[in-house]
């Protein structure tokens, strides 16, 4: 990843700065129920406001599919927004036009303002050249702060950072720091692990972590597919039996990049997935034909950890068990804590991202401990699939 400009390569006071956030918080009932977004966005506002720019956020919200949906306003988010700036936020009732050009106009050195939801105009999406000159005109320089919509090439991403000098807010800064120390350029030996449903979802990505990672761990129900690809028993277990060859490419490429391929050694296997059912541990090689595997094993979780113990840089996506339902939990939540232990000793750089893997290091209790966890989902997995996302090459020094 090349070096892209950052906050502190520009002079913003008395400049009209458009910053793109995502702000899609949960909301009920017009209320916002979780800040949690707001207020990690809040820095990088308060930064430029700090330093006497005219500050413009402007965010998306929902799927509003180009149309006004009062549903999916912005409006209810000027309250927490001002709260977590410490200053009075302006709201346009438009993103873009006459609406949105009366309130910019209307801001003092240091004052914020929020605009309506960007995609209730079909441009954005569409990232239609209109539309980002609309966008461009209320502003002289572009920030994004909205990793979790980078690689999508919508106006506010990709068309306004093109018609203005652009920036990568904090929060895009240490995501992109944190991604490129665990892949770009990793202290090595670098390790990933990989779990989650299914093989097909994750075939990129598997592709592109062989050529760069020394060792691959793979857990959770795509690791059956891998199993049953090697002939191995995995009884009811769930899995894509239709993707043995796919599997067996991506363990060859394996071998002829030097990537290690971990598997796993014994397995947590029941009858049915639902809390409380009986369960023992048996060895992968001795799946009953009438169980299925809901997790690793103990000496799968503990091969794993020794492995992990002789790396410096580890990246993570996927749960290794069916976590949600305990106690499938056991392996992912043991395997997290010995990864957080290295990094508490300052042995390892953790970098993990994902939906349900954020969900399963949170249960684990690990998500301070770890070095970065990404929140950003779409963005994250198409990171680690390799691809250039748009939002990040605009903004390339
Ligand atoms: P992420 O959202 O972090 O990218 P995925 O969506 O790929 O992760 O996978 C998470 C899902 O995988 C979880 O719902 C979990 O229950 C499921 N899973 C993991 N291991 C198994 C397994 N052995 N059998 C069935 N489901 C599993
Ligand atoms: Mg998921």
């Amino acid at each position: 990843m090349a070096a892209f400009k950052t906050l502190d390569q520009v002079d913003v006071a008395g400049r009209r700065v458009l910053v793109r956030l995502d702000l899609n918080v949960p909301m009920k009932d017009g209320r916002v129920t979780d800040a949690t977004r707001i207020e990690r966005a809040a820095p990088t506002v308060r930064e430029l406001a700090g330093k006497g720019a005219k500050v413009i956020v402007a965010s998306h919200y929902g799927r509003p599919k180009g149309r006004r949906d009062p549903e999916m306003s912005l409006s209810p988010l000027v309250d927490p927004l001002s709260a977590a700036v410490g200053r009075k936020v302006a709201f346009a009732a438009d993103c873009v036009g006459p609406d949105a050009e009366a309130v910019v106009d209307g801001l003092a050195d240091g004052g914020v303002a929020l605009l309506e939801n960007l995609r209730f105009h079909a441009g954005e999406e569409a990232n239609d050249p209109e539309f980002a000159d609309a966008l461009a005109a209320l502003c002289d320089l572009y920030v994004d702060d909205a990793f979790s919509a980078s690689h999508r090439a919508h106006a506010s991403i990709d068309g306004v950072a093109r018609r203005r000098p652009a920036y990568a807010g904090r929060l895009m800064q240490a995501e992109l720091e944190a991604l490129s120390r665990a892949l770009e350029s990793p202290a090595r030996p670098v390790a990933a692990v990989v779990g989650g449903a299914k093989v097909s979802t994750k075939l990129e990505l598997l592709g592109n972590l062989v050529e760069k990672v020394d060792i691959l761990a793979i857990g959770g129900g795509m690791a059956n597919t891998f199993l049953h690809a090697q002939g191995v028993e995995i009884g009811r277990s769930l899995a894509e039996r239709d993707l043995a060859d796919t599997a067996r490419a991506i363990l060859a490429k394996a071998e002829s990049r030097g990537c290690e391929i971990l598997l796993a050694l014994d397995a947590v296997v029941a009858d049915t997935l639902a809390a409380g059912v009986a369960t023992a541990v048996v060895g992968v090689d001795a799946v009953p034909a009438d169980r299925m595997i809901l997790d690793v094993g103990p000496a799968t979780v503990a091969a794993m950890a020794e492995r992990l113990a002789a790396c410096r840089t580890l990246v993570w996506n996927g749960p290794l068990g069916a976590f949600e339902t305990a106690p499938f939990d056991a392996g992912t939540t043991a395997l997290a804590r010995a990864a957080a232990e290295l990094t508490d000793q300052g042995r390892l750089l953790t970098v993990a991202g994902g939906g349900d893997t954020v969900a399963a290091l949170a249960h684990a209790g690990v998500l301070e401990r770890f070095s970065y966890v990404s929140t950003a989902g779409g963005a994250f997995l198409e990171w680690l699939e390799g691809k250039e996302l748009p939002g990040v090459a605009v903004l390339r020094a």
